[in-house]
Parts: C-alpha cells; sequence; structure tokens
C-alpha cells in the first residue's frame, strides 16, 4: 500500500475526477486529524469541508517543496484551530500544558514557534530548509543501518527537546555519557552531510556552536522544524504495516515511539484512519457529503 501521488496539474486545472481522487485518499486522515480535536463528529466534518474548500482555492499557490499531504494537513490544521477558537477562546490563550487538552496546545504553540526560533537564533528560511533536508538524509541512512534506537534517542533530543538524562533513563541505556556519544556522533555526521550540500555553509556554523555545549546545549530549538518538517516521519505505508501487524520488531518499536511517545499529530491521523478502514469502510458517504460541496466551488469556477 504506497501513498497516493496526485497530479498536481490536473487539480490546478480544477479537473474534478481528479479532486475526488484525492478526496478519496486523504478525507480519512483529515477527519481523523480533526476528530482528535475536536470529539464532535458534526464539527470536525465541518472543517473537513472547510479544508477542501481552502484546498481547492488554495492550488494555484501549491508549494512543490511541500508534499500534498502537508498541504492538506496545514490547511486543515487553521481550520481546527479556528473551530476550537469559536467554540472555546480562553483555553487557546493560556497555552501550556501541551498534553492536558487533545492536541490544542501543541497546535497553537506549533504555529508560533518560527518567530521565536528567528528571535534566538537568525538562522535565514534557505538555512531551516537546508537543516530539514540534512536531518531527513541522516534519518534516511539511520533507518536503512537499522539503527532505531540511534533514531528513538536522536528525536527523542531533538525533536522531542528532552535531556540526556531523560532519554538515559527512558531507553534504559547504560549511563548518560552513551546519551552523549549517540548526539555527539550524530552531530557530527549532520555536519558532513552538510558540507556536500551547496550553501551548507552558514548551517555549519549552527550546528558547530550546537554541538560545542553540554547537556542540552543546542542553540537552534530544532523541535518545530523537526515536527513540521516532517523529519523522521515514516511512510504511511509503514503505518499501514504496523496496523496490518507485519512489521518487524524493531522498525516497529520505532513507529510505535513516534506515535506514542513523540505523538506525531500526523502520523497519528494517518494511523486513526488506517485503523478505523480496518474496521469498516463507512467513509464512502462523507466523502461523497465532502465531494459534493467541492464540486459546486469546483462548476462556479469552471463554466462559462
Ligand atoms: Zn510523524
Amino acid at each position: 500500500m504506497t501513498d497516493f501521488a496526485p497530479d498536481i496539474d490536473r487539480l490546478k486545472q480544477l479537473d474534478d475526477a481528479e479532486w475526488l481522487s484525492v478526496q478519496r485518499a486523504y478525507c480519512g486522515r483529515l477527519f481523523a486529524f480533526a476528530r482528535r480535536r475536536l470529539t464532535d463528529r458534526q464539527a470536525s466534518e465541518d472543517v473537513l469541508q472547510e479544508t477542501w474548500l481552502g484546498a481547492v482555492r488554495g492550488i494555484g499557490d501549491f508549494d512543490p517543496r511541500y508534499t500534498f499531504e502537508q498541504y492538506l494537513f496545514g490547511i486543515c490544521r487553521n481550520r481546527t484551530i479556528d473551530a476550537l477558537r469559536r467554540r472555546k477562546p480562553r483555553t487557546l490563550e493560556r497555552g501550556g500544558e501541551e498534553e492536558d487538552l487533545p492536541g490544542i496546545e501543541v497546535l497553537a504553540t506549533d504555529s508560533e514557534t518560527p518567530s521565536r526560533i528567528l528571535r534566538r537564533e537568525e538562522l535565514g528560511a534557505r538555512a531551516k530548509e537546508l537543516l530539514v533536508a540534512v536531518l531527513k538524509d541522516w534519518v534516511e541512512e539511520t533507518w536503512t543501518a537499522g539503527e532505531f534506537q540511534r533514531l528513538m534517542v536522536f528525536e527523542a533530543l531533538i525533536g522531542g527537546g528532552w535531556r540526556n538524562r531523560d532519554a538515559w533513563k527512558h531507553f534504559g541505556l547504560r549511563d548518560e555519557t552513551t546519551v552523549a556519544g549517540i548526539k555527539f556522533r550524530a552531530l557530527k555526521r549532520l555536519r558532513e552531510l552538510a558540507a556536500v550540500r551547496e550553501s551548507g555553509g552558514d548551517l555549519l556554523t549552527a550546528l558547530e556552536r550546537s554541538s560545542e555545549g553540554e547537556e542540552h546545549a543546542l542553540d537552534l530549538d530544532l523541535r518545530p522544524l523537526w515536527r513540521e518538517g516532517r523529519v523522521s516521519c515514516p511512510s504511511r505505508h509503514w503505518l499501514a504495516r504496523l496496523v496490518a501487524g507485519n512489521l518487524p520488531a524493531e522498525p516497529a518499536a520505532y513507529v510505535r515511539f513516534h506515535l506514542d511517545t513523540m505523538k506525531c499529530p500526523w502520523c497519528r491521523a494517518n494511523h486513526d484512519d488506517l485503523l478505523e478502514a480496518e474496521r469498516n469502510d463507512a467513509l464512502d458517504p462523507l466523502v461523497e457529503r465532502v465531494h459534493k460541496s467541492t464540486v459546486l466551488y469546483l462548476r462556479s469556477r469552471t463554466l462559462p
């Protein structure tokens, strides 16, 4: 089961059949994303409708640096935040404890962090892009080598902002030095990966600084980059294998860690959707309703 790759040009031409295909492919995970946060079915369905209208309206400006799924989740997240804001304005402003409420504080703070990173460290947009690319290279290399524990430890430190001590305890490693060693080697490898890329220079300086200090001393707050860049997200194919129970133990442990401990919102939405699809195929009427409203919009744009 590979993930669906839409024809963006046909979507831009507002091709009805292509929009129906992407709705079939993506409705479930978007609905699961909204549902986990809004809990109420009708409100989640409204968000889904608004997400698709937003997607159709915005497709002309689709940025090919992102995947189509990232594009949809971005819109869906904003619509979900709007829906939650309408519902309980005070809770949202309070911020703070990430896991108190079903996901909304995470959403709210995530969308604010880029400006915060900019204040902490003047890393340009280009450098951020490079950093995400280099982190992805590292993850791929580590995954291919079957070094899943290394991957988990580094994700916990970088993507989760854990302290060495917490990682040491959580993973039952020999001592904190083991954690420091994993981090040290990973940062060294990241510098090598950055060096072979064009204009990896400013990145090198930033990474240089971040590996000088001791415990938890990254100058850069890489958490939002890790999460928003979907640096370590397993493809939907791996999530499907996990659901089907035919993923080998080691990658399965990693995927569970990413879902349950790192609580990746995008992968959780995919995973919820896949579990739901296992249970029944009640999605069809939902896709139909969503598509109807999109079709009205498409017609209004394409008919003379
Ligand atoms: Zn993920």
